[in-house]
């Protein structure tokens, strides 16, 4: 894997622990060699995640809309920033650059871009792995809600699987680097022959 594409929060949230796995991955994908694309701002944890991999001598790649270029305060020192006219530009150019994704704790705008990178990888526009940094239990009502997904037949199991999930950045990593994108159809109904 060359580079991960990592959303997360454009604010730091309450507890000290979300900051430190920003930190613990953004120093966890330098070492291994990963380069981090991420959406460019220079705040929250998005801020973090960038000055851990950059301080650890990583590639850090930034791609943010012009709008945003101000509101979000664009971080000056990565080693690339792509400024694009759209948020729709941002998000194909950001799963562009990158073989997977990750999600840490975030708000809306986290989830946002995670679902939809989930999206194409169920519909098969991509085979890359997509995971879930589940610090401090943050995404364990989202999880929850796959595996209730798939009870009232909404979403079929092996896309469930599809969703990584760990506590720790390395085991997420490892779990990256042994994934195999399933082989299965989307749709339910044409699956049971209905
Ligand atoms: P948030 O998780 O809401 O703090 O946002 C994290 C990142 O998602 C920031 O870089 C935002 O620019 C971006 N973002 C916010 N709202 C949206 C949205 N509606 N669609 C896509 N990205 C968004």
């Amino acid at each position: 894997m060359k580079r991960i594409c990592v959303y997360l929060g454009s604010n730091p949230g309450n507890r000290p622990e979300y900051r430190q796995a920003a930190v613990a991955l953004g120093r966890e994908l330098a070492e291994r060699g990963i380069g981090v694309v991420y959406g460019g701002s220079s705040v929250g944890l998005m801020g973090r995640l960038a000055d851990a991999a950059l301080e650890a001598g990583g590639e850090v790649v930034g791609v943010i809309p012009e709008l945003l270029v101000q509101k979000e305060i664009a971080h000056e020192g990565l080693t690339d920033i792509h400024v694009v006219t759209s948020m729709h530009q941002r998000k194909k150019r950001m799963a562009d650059l990158s073989d997977g994704f990750i999600a840490l704790p975030g708000g809306i705008g986290t989830l946002e871009e995670f679902f939809e990178v989930l999206t194409w990888n169920q519909l098969g526009y991509h085979a890359k792995p997509c995971g879930l940094l589940d610090v401090n239990g943050y995404y364990k009502c989202m999880a929850d809600h796959f595996d209730r997904m798939v009870d009232e037949g909404f979403l079929m199991s092996e896309h469930r699987s599809m969703v990584l999930t760990s506590d720790t950045p390395a085991d997420l990593l490892d779990k990256f680097a042994a994934y195999e994108p399933p082989v299965v159809e989307k749709w339910i109904e044409r699956k049971k022959g209905l």
